[in-house]
């Protein structure tokens, strides 16, 4: 009996054996590779549903030593709840596996709970924290401990995830006083993760991210020694992905140092982990350097570790000079720079090649295509991104640009040997010809560049006529050079129009190359329900720049030309059928019983707060440096097509190495942008008096004049106590005792161009669509500056508000931001108001387009709305009935306002 008081603080783990963790126990090794995130072959295996096969992966993390396994199903082509079902409950019923204990590891909660479901034993929950709060942390630690497992909680807090040794030990600490004074945790039961980041990354504030976890470690267990510290491992050794050898030395070493400082276990890849001291003297010292971040000023110690890293290739057996690939022949050459975007050596090499081939012409149909061809492939594979790719394209352009003068002058001769001889040159059919075009009344052109990059890598002849360009020149250019494909392009929703009509105009003229249809606004479904039906000879929408490749492939080729439009034709034909389908089945109010149905807001109780002026205020020339600071990078990668969470995407195992080199470019561009001062930022905030007069209508106060703003209602049919929103609502009506006011806001950024021309001359595309893409976060990042300025300063409707970026870019503050054009104010002309109320193009330079597109490009406007209930949503469809009482409110013609509204109407 009185052995009871004396089992001791051990974590006691057990599968169908124990596994008890005693203070002289070593080191836990946690098998890694039944991690779908982690291992892509076992990702395969359950996407493809061979748990047979997937369980031979755990059965081998088994046999080679690990004491735990993690699984995880954390995949967005997954349903997880399902897939970590299905596979425990297999795994349970195999002694061999179901020996050791489970460590169910997911970010999603409920994949957490189907887990705790299957599993006997004494599991690790990985993980739990504090990220949405005390309140989530808690109940969600009383749900694991009721399935008595033990957790690990990950050093994560409201704020975000901790990187510095002390807010490791400070989060740590905290989860260890809830877990063990509120929910009930025994101490030894609690696990922490303190975050193991990759080093060496390039990113100076990297660097010292294994010391934070190590010195962390150390306080930890001292503050609480029979908490148990655990870790990924192969996180930290990240940026060496593809170098196994470099990476097994960093993991040894690192867990040298780590273990001697506490940490109790690890995930790992069991097979793979050499001993510390049989890695090579060299390699040990330069991961120490790395590691410990020492002799590392200015990226020193990473910079020999990488230069290292280059020597030997993945298992070490032979030693490679880095330079050796300029030993190779030329051919080979210059597929390595292709390749590997390097445009230090391409026009000597160019040059060198043109003196090997006979004719100039063969050099760019032989080595150059062949190195294309290579980076074709790789990127078909998803083993390059857009990217690399579009730097490759600069090697490219560098290499024709070295055998332009030669190959024009060799036609300059064959023409007057011709002329001398009296005979008719007769060309060859070239390339197939492209022409691309951004729609009239649309400045954005991003995307299209890319696609235009993309294509001219694959030997496709680009005609690019920019933006704002009107149909018939489209049409006339199309005919003039003969192409083969037409592919329009367009970022707002008018250009939808535009491209309704000029697929009409090209079945009027008759012509017979397919067109096609991307850009943000651009949907298959608008193609295939509006566009398509225009004109008959292929119209065919491509959703990103990788995909051009292999729609203009099938068009272009004879034999697939056929079937492939047949299919797309088809399948546009059965979406459309489905759209007519399913509208009917939507029920609307009448806009008078949605009227009836506004948000409900208790006026009599609101205070609304009186701005620091009215009017407008104009910020000229505003410092870059501190918009910078206030960048969402997220959409910067997405231009890209690199899709993930931000920051998460630098250190993805799939694109995270390409996502850091294209960051770190942005960032060196980045400085030099404010360095050397190439753009200006201007920016107009008014704030007026304003009062809504009638349901849907918004009286604002200019100086004695009155701009009457009106406002689209939802009118769709809602559930029980949900409202029929409108903007309007979130204004005072008309009679409130203390007077309400609405702000607006445009921003813009000004100098692009001579940029872009010189990046143009360069052949350096990719630092022009760098540059564009930057331009475009600036003007949102200026956005979201004066936003907060307004919210704190100008109206100051808010007075303690301590939001970082990433909460900023959440909208976790009070009051909107919504652009005319957007979901909840859909009508584009509304900014002909927004623009007259901020004092015209004078007060910032900003141009609207006939579409209503501003120019300069990376422009940004809206509204402000202040009241804690105002929210963004959408209009959605309305009915006749709101389109004639708006119309009449607009004082407007009804072709007018339908033009405008089209998208919501149909
Ligand atoms: N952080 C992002 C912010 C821009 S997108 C970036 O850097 O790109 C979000 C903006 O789109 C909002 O601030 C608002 O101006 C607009 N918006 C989003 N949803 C909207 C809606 N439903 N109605 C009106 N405007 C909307």
């Amino acid at each position: 009996m009185s052995d009871i008081t004396h089992i001791k603080p051990y974590l006691r783990l057990s599968g169908l054996e124990p596994l008890i963790v005693r203070p002289e126990t070593n080191f836990i090794n946690v098998g890694e590779r039944t991690n779908v995130t982690g291992s892509k072959k076992f990702a395969r295996l359950i996407r493809d549903g061979q748990y047979e096969e997937a369980l031979s992966v755990a059965r081998q993390q088994v046999e080679s030593g690990a004491q735990v396994i993690d699984v995880n199903m954390d995949d967005a082509m997954l349903e997880g709840v399902e897939a970590m079902t299905t596979f425990l409950n297999l795994v349970q019923a195999e002694p061999d596996i179901a020996r050791i204990p489970i460590m169910i590891d997911s970010s999603k909660f409920a994949i957490i709970e189907a887990g705790l479901k299957c599993v006997q034993g004494k599991c690790i929950v990985n993980s739990i924290s504090m990220k949405e709060g005390e309140e989530k942390f808690i109940e969600q630690a009383f749900i694991c401990k009721s399935y008595g497992a033990s957790v690990i909680v990950m050093a994560f807090d409201e704020v975000g995830q901790a990187d510095t040794k002390d807010r490791k030990v400070e989060i740590c600490h905290r989860a260890y006083k809830i877990l063990t004074e509120q929910v009930g945790y025994d101490p030894q039961d609690i696990i922490f993760d303190p975050n193991i980041f990759a080093i060496a990354t390039g990113i100076e504030e990297h660097n010292n991210y294994a010391v934070d976890f190590i010195e962390g470690t150390r306080e930890i267990k001292r503050l609480m020694p029979l908490a148990k510290v655990s870790g990924g491992v192969s996180n930290v050794s990240f940026s060496f992905r593809g170098n196994d050898h470099v990476r097994e030395a960093i993991h040894s070493v690192f867990l040298y140092y780590a273990i001697a400082a506490g940490m109790d276990m690890g995930i790992v890849n069991a097979g793979q982990l050499v001993v510390y001291d049989e890695i090579e003297p060299t390699l040990k010292a330069l991961c120490e350097d790395v590691i410990l971040n020492r002799n590392n000023d200015d990226n020193g110690a990473t910079e020999k570790l990488i230069q290292f890293a280059e020597t030997v290739k993945a298992k070490g057996k032979e030693i490679v000079k880095d330079e050796s690939w300029r030993l190779e022949a030329v051919e080979k050459r210059m597929a390595h720079s292709l390749v590997n975007g390097i445009t230090d050596y391409i026009d000597q090499d160019t040059e060198e090649a043109r003196q090997k081939y006979p004719k100039p012409l063969d050099v760019i149909e032989g080595p150059l295509m062949d190195g294309m061809n290579i980076v074709g492939d790789l990127f078909g594979a998803g083993k390059m991104f857009l990217p690399q790719v579009v730097k490759s394209a600069r090697v490219m352009k560098k290499a024709v640009a070295v055998l332009t003068p030669y190959i024009e002058q060799e036609k300059e001769d064959k023409r007057l040997a011709h002329i001398a001889a009296g005979t008719v040159n007769e060309e060859g059919a070239g390339a197939a010809k492209i022409l691309l075009a951004t729609v009239k009344g649309d400045v954005h052109d991003i995307g299209k560049n890319i696609v235009g990059v993309v294509l001219g890598c694959n030997g496709y002849d680009i005609i690019d006529l920019g933006v704002m360009v009107p149909a018939d020149k489209i049409l006339s250019e199309a005919k003039k050079h003969n192409v083969d494909i037409i592919g329009l392009s367009g970022l707002i929703t008018p250009s939808l129009d535009e491209m309704v009509y000029i697929g009409r105009e090209m079945a009027r003229q008759q012509m017979d190359l397919p067109l096609l249809i991307g850009g943000a606004t651009t949907s298959r479904m608008h193609t295939a329900v509006k566009i398509a039906p225009e004109y008959e000879n292929g119209v065919v929408h491509v959703l990103d720049a990788s995909r051009s490749v292999t729609v203009a492939g099938s068009l272009l080729n004879k034999e697939t030309k056929g079937p492939f439009l047949e299919g797309i034709k088809k399948e546009y034909e059965k979406l459309k059928t489905d759209f007519g389908n399913k509208k009917s089945a939507k029920q609307y109010l009448t806009f008078a019983e949605a009227q009836q149905n506004p948000a409900a807001i208790a006026w009599e109780e609101f205070k609304p707060v009186k701005p620091a002026f009215t009017g407008t205020k104009v910020f000229n020339d505003y410092p870059l440096d501190e918009i910078a600071e206030f960048i969402d990078w997220q959409p910067f990668f997405i231009a890209w097509e690199l899709h993930g969470k931000f920051p998460a995407i630098l250190t993805d195992e799939v694109v995270g190495k390409e996502a850091t080199n294209l960051y770190n470019d942005a960032q060196k561009l980045l400085k030099k942008i404010i360095d050397e001062k190439w753009l200006t930022a201007q920016g107009v905030v008014g704030f007026w008096e304003a009062n809504k007069v009638a349901a849907d209508s918004v009286h604002v106060h200019d100086d004695g004049k009155i701009q009457k703003l009106e406002f689209l209602r939802q009118q769709i049919k809602k559930a029980a106590g949900q409202p029929n929103l409108s903007l309007a609502d979130f204004i005072a009506p008309e009679g409130h005792p203390a007077q309400d006011h609405l702000g607006a806001f445009s921003v813009t950024i000004h100098g692009i161009e001579p940029h872009i021309k010189r990046f143009e001359q360069a052949l350096d595309d990719y630092s022009k669509i760098t540059l564009q893409a930057l331009a475009d976060r600036l003007a949102e990042a200026f956005a979201e500056l004066l936003h907060k300025k307004t919210r704190t300063e100008l109206w100051g409707y808010v007075t303690d508000e301590h939001l970082d970026n990433e909460q900023l870019i959440k909208e976790e503050y009070q009051g909107i931001r919504p652009a005319p054009g957007y979901p909840a104010c859909p009508d584009h002309t509304e900014k002909y108001k927004l623009f007259e109320l901020l004092g015209g193009e004078e007060a910032t330079g900003i141009h609207l387009t006939e579409s209503l597109a501003m120019y300069p490009a990376s422009s940004v406007c809206g509204w402000y709305f202040a009241h804690p209930e105002s929210k963004y949503f959408g209009v959605g469809k309305i009915e006749k009935d709101q389109l004639e009482d708006y119309t009449e409110r607009k004082g407007m013609p009804l072709e007018e306002v339908t033009r405008w509204l089209r998208p919501i109407l149909e």
